[in-house]
């Protein structure tokens, strides 16, 4: 079968000789209905974090069950599903509260299909257990595929904060690429705070005011913090979400998050902060989730049922891999690409 693969640095190829796998006790094995890509992929591949092993990328999945080892019970053949992607050992404390995101064996073991196991980007996918799936009932696996990270994370992020995120205060979201223009939806649907974004371009802001933002403002302006102050008033933000996570986002964050407000850095950007007890207001918590848990993501594809959230998505076939994943190193993706066998 067709799968694409990553070989090691900056080496990506699409193959066709890779077996099919045969699922046994309590594997699955899945028919790929669509894969996303990931900015995370970019991390694999162009700065290698996962090495030594050659995998088939792709850890947004989602698809239709093929067949099942012969321990698996309450699934059957052409049942839609989707792919819970970070794998935990799924016996330890975290793992069984289903937040296998931050299973206690993270270090220690390949952590899911498409980080260093063979993930969806293949006709045919194997999961290590019935565990990991998440039934969509009716939701079509080529759209729902980039609900398992690129709404789950910020789902996840933002739930972590939902007691704080009354009507009568504010949320800022720095960035509206991939996970941020699903946050803003998230947070228009589950949340009562009014919602200020921030983005470099201004067909992007344009997005946000559609997705649910009162205001918009272009982080490229020098007052950035400024002009969110003038909004707020002297309570600032309770809740900043960055999904860009540079040192200036974290920079423009640490400014405008109000006391006792969390500041919760999702996007990888690398930054770096450096901690003075004078530089961030007194009960701020500054948080970097990762990810989240299984049964977040039964509500978040609640949410997606519902109609409350809609991923922009581009299709692409896996033969053009590579070209999407070049488009991608050029921020030229809207919303999310979708790689469909
Ligand atoms: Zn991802
Ligand atoms: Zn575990």
């Amino acid at each position: 079968m067709k799968a694409v693969r990553f070989f090691g640095h900056k080496d990506v190829r699409v193959v066709n000789d890779i077996e099919k796998p045969v699922p046994k006790g309590d594997e699955v094995l899945l028919k790929i209905g669509g894969a996303g890509v990931c900015h995370s992929d970019l991390h694999i591949i162009d700065e290698g974090t996962v090495v030594g092993t050659v995998f088939t990328l792709g850890h947004e999945n989602a698809g239709w069950i093929e067949e099942i080892g012969e321990n698996v019970e309450g699934y059957k053949k052409g049942d839609a599903v989707l792919v819970y992607g970070p794998w935990g050992c799924g016996h330890c404390k975290p793992c069984q509260q289903s937040k296998e995101n931050y299973c206690d064996h993270q270090s220690e073991q390949a952590y899911g299909g498409g980080l260093g196991l063979d993930g969806g980007m293949s006709e045919y996918m194997l999961v290590p257990s019935s565990r990991l799936l998440v039934p969509i009932f009716d939701l079509d696996p080529v759209i729902a595929a980039p609900l398992t990270d690129a709404a789950l994370t910020p789902y996840s992020a933002i739930k972590r904060s939902l007691p704080k995120l009354m009507a009568d205060e504010y949320v800022v979201v720095i960035g509206v690429g991939g996970l941020g223009h699903v946050a803003l939806q998230i947070l228009r649907e589950i949340s009562g705070a009014e919602i200020i974004a921030c983005d470099v371009t201004e067909d992007k802001l344009a997005f946000a005011k559609e997705l649910g933002a009162a205001y918009a403002i272009n982080s490229k302006d020098a007052d950035v913090a400024e002009q969110i102050q003038k909004i707020t008033g002297i309570k600032k933000a309770k809740v900043v979400l960055d999904f860009v996570g540079s040192t200036s986002t974290i920079d423009l964050g640490t400014k405008v998050v109000s006391l006792d407000g969390d500041l919760t850095i999702v996007g990888l950007g690398g930054g770096h902060y450096q901690y003075s007890m004078n530089g961030l207001p007194f009960g701020v918590s500054m948080t970097n989730p990762y990810w989240g848990s299984r049964t977040e993501l039964m509500e978040v594809v609640g949410l997606a049922r519902q109609k409350k959230i809609h991923i922009e998505i581009e299709k692409h076939k896996l033969d053009d891999a590579n070209e999407v994943y070049e488009r991608m190193r050029q921020g030229k993706i809207k919303g999310r690409a979708v790689l469909i066998p």
